[in-house]
């Protein structure tokens, strides 16, 4: 009985660890998928394309348009329907109303994003071109080392609230 309670109390702090990494996993394999074909998503009208099921349309500040043109990509999935990430800074907006202005928000959340002072698609130079992936690149590296980061520091956290639950009960 004994045991039987300490393996329990630590085989549920190890689940909820399990499921933890699990969903970060999951995410961090989400945005690599992204920045992989956002390469595409300089242009506004690929930008458009995603948002033909936006359910935000008449009346509203933040239609497909204006999203695209403040350089959204719709990402959504059975649980956030109206994820919305720019394709530069990969920053992740959701629970739009209708009268958020998507550029806006997008230079309020992400006020140092390359894109928002990028000049139109059609305009680029190659070299011009080459800074912004490189930019682009360099924003995927940061975002994806920050979250591994907040992840570990988690786990650690987890297994040392796990130690002191299973000293306690010893
Ligand atoms: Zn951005």
């Amino acid at each position: 009985m004994y045991r039987w309670e300490i393996s329990g109390t630590v085989c549920s702090g190890m689940n909820m660890l399990l499921l933890n990494v699990y969903v970060v996993m999951c995410h961090l394999d989400v945005i690599a998928a992204r920045f992989l074909t956002f390469h595409q998503m300089y242009s506004y009208e690929r930008r458009l394309e995603t948002f033909a099921d936006w359910p935000f349309r008449e009346d509203c500040q933040c239609t497909p348009e204006l999203m695209a043109k403040a350089g959204f990509v719709h990402c959504p999935s059975e649980n956030e329907p109206d994820v919305a990430c720019c394709f530069y800074c990969l920053k992740e907006l959701e629970g739009w109303e209708p009268e958020d202005i998507p550029w806006s928000e997008h230079a309020k959340r992400s006020p140092d994003c390359g894109f928002l002072q990028m000049k139109s698609f059609h305009k680029l130079t190659a070299i011009d071109f080459f800074r912004l992936e490189h930019g682009r690149i360099r924003n995927y590296v940061r975002k994806m080392a920050h979250m591994k980061i907040a992840h570990f520091r988690d786990e650690m956290e987890n297994t040392s609230k796990n130690l002191r639950i299973l000293f306690d009960i010893l």
